[in-house]
C-alpha cells in the first residue's frame, strides 16, 4: 500500500515536472511567479518541480544580474548554457549535423553539412567525426542525439526495414550505431514524424492535437499527428500515401513498383521531368532557378507536379481529416505563387466539407530543427507522459 502510493506520487510529481517544462518551452525565460499563473499548479508544487528539473539539468536560471528592472526575482529557462542537444539528418543528396541548446535554437554556426556518403560505413564515419568535431565545442551536458532518417521505420524492430531513396539504409539503425560509437543516447525517428513534433514544439502546430505534416521534398512523406500522438500504425509504418499507384505504367519508383504518387508529386519528380525534358542532369538549385526565371519553358512538367501534389493533399485531407494540413517543400510549396495554384486545384480534388474544415499551410520548418525535436521530445516522453 505505501509502495504504491510513493510510485503514484512519483508518476504524479514527474508529470507535474513535464507540464512545467513544456510551459518553461513555450513561455521563454520565465519567473516562478509567472511559471505559477501559467501552469495552473501551485507555488509550491512550482518550485519543488522546478528544483528537480535544475537538478536534470533540463532547465538553468538566469543570473538576477542579468535583468533590467522589477524584483529580483530569478528567472528560469530551457537549459542552453549548460545543456545540449544534437540532430543528425540524413538524407538523400546531403546530411547535416547541429548542436542546440535545449531552447531548440539552431544556427548556420553550429550546423554541419556533408554530401550523404555512397556506402554505410562511410556514412556513419563522416557523422561520427561531426558528431565529435561539435560535441568538442560544448562545455556542458550532452543529453541526446536525435537521428532523422527517410524510409520506413520499424519500431518494433527499431530500424530502417526499407528506403526506397537511399538504400544504404536498408535493415540498418545508425542511431544505434551512432550511439556505439559516441557513447551519447540516440533516438531513430522518420523525418516526417520529426517535423510534425518540431512544427508542435517550434512552429505553427502549437496547441494542435490534429494536424498532418506532408513532406514532398525527396520523397512523399506523411506524419499525423492524431489526439496528440504520432499515429504509428502496428509498427509505426503507417501513413506511406507516398506509394500509392497513380499512373500503373508510369516511370519507376525506388520502392520498385512503377507510378507512385511520389514520383510525380515531389520536389524531385519536378527535378526528374526538367532533367529529361533537357536530356541531363539537373540538380535542385539548378530547377530551383530555371522554373523561377523562366516558368512558361517548363509548363508542362510544372502542371503535371502541380495536379499530382493536389492530389495528395487531397487524399490526406480526405483520409485524415486534419485542422491544419502542413506541406514542406521547396519547389512549389516554396513559393507563394505556385503554392496558390496548387491549392486552387486541391478545391477540385477535396470533398467540399472535409476542406472546409482544414487550413493547409505551406511550413518553412527545417529538417535540422526536427531532429532536434525528435530528440527534446524524448527525452521529456521517457520522463513522463503527457497528461491532458
Ligand atoms: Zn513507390
Amino acid at each position: 500500500m505505501h509502495k504504491q502510493n510513493r510510485i503514484e506520487s512519483t508518476l504524479l510529481r514527474r508529470i507535474n515536472e513535464r507540464r512545467l517544462l513544456e510551459v518553461i518551452q513555450q513561455q521563454g525565460p520565465s519567473s516562478r511567479a509567472t511559471l505559477t499563473r501559467v501552469s495552473g499548479l501551485t507555488a509550491p508544487t512550482v518550485s519543488k518541480a522546478v528544483d528537480s528539473l535544475l537538478k536534470r539539468g533540463f532547465v538553468e536560471e538566469l543570473d538576477p544580474l542579468e535583468q533590467t528592472l522589477g524584483r529580483p526575482g530569478r528567472l528560469v529557462r530551457m537549459a542552453a548554457d549548460s545543456a545540449a542537444v544534437l540532430g543528425v539528418v540524413i538524407d538523400v543528396q546531403t546530411c547535416c549535423v547541429v548542436a542546440a541548446g535545449l531552447d531548440g535554437h539552431v544556427s548556420e554556426q553550429q550546423t554541419r553539412r556533408l554530401a550523404t556518403p555512397k556506402t554505410y560505413v562511410e556514412l556513419l564515419d563522416a557523422i561520427e567525426q561531426q558528431c565529435r568535431d561539435l560535441l568538442g565545442g560544448i562545455t556542458g551536458r550532452v543529453h541526446g542525439i536525435g537521428v532523422s532518417v527517410p524510409g520506413l521505420v520499424n519500431e518494433r524492430l527499431q530500424e530502417i526495414v526499407f528506403c526506397p531513396n537511399l538504400h544504404l539504409l536498408d535493415k540498418r539503425n545508425p542511431a544505434r550505431d551512432l550511439a556505439d560509437r559516441l557513447g551519447v543516447d540516440c533516438v531513430l525517428v522518420q523525418e516526417t514524424d520529426a517535423l510534425c513534433l518540431s512544427e508542435r514544439m517550434y512552429g505553427d502546430a502549437r496547441g494542435l492535437h490534429d494536424f498532418a505534416m506532408l513532406d514532398v521534398t525527396t520523397g512523399l512523406g506523411l506524419g499525423v499527428m492524431s489526439g496528440g500522438q504520432v499515429l504509428a500504425g502496428h509498427s509505426g509504418m503507417a501513413g506511406e500515401v507516398g506509394h500509392i499507384t497513380v499512373a500503373p505504367d508510369g516511370s519507376r519508383c525506388g520502392c520498385g513498383n512503377r507510378g507512385c504518387l511520389e514520383t510525380l508529386a515531389t520536389d524531385m519528380a519536378l527535378v526528374r521531368m526538367l532533367a529529361d525534358k533537357l536530356g541531363r542532369p539537373v540538380t535542385p538549385d539548378e530547377a530551383a532557378a530555371m522554373i523561377g526565371t523562366r516558368p512558361g519553358d517548363f509548363q508542362h512538367e510544372i502542371r503535371t507536379a502541380t495536379e499530382y501534389l493536389a492530389i495528395a493533399i487531397a487524399a490526406v485531407i480526405n483520409i485524415f481529416n486534419p485542422t491544419t494540413l502542413f506541406v514542406h517543400g521547396v519547389l512549389l510549396a516554396g513559393s507563394d505563387e505556385r503554392f496558390a495554384r496548387v491549392l486552387e486545384r486541391v478545391k477540385q480534388r477535396t470533398l467540399t466539407a472535409s476542406l472546409a474544415d482544414c487550413t493547409i499551410l505551406a511550413t518553412r520548418s527545417s529538417k535540422r530543427q526536427a531532429a532536434i525535436a525528435a530528440i527534446m521530445h524524448q527525452l521529456t516522453n521517457t520522463w513522463a507522459p503527457s497528461i491532458r
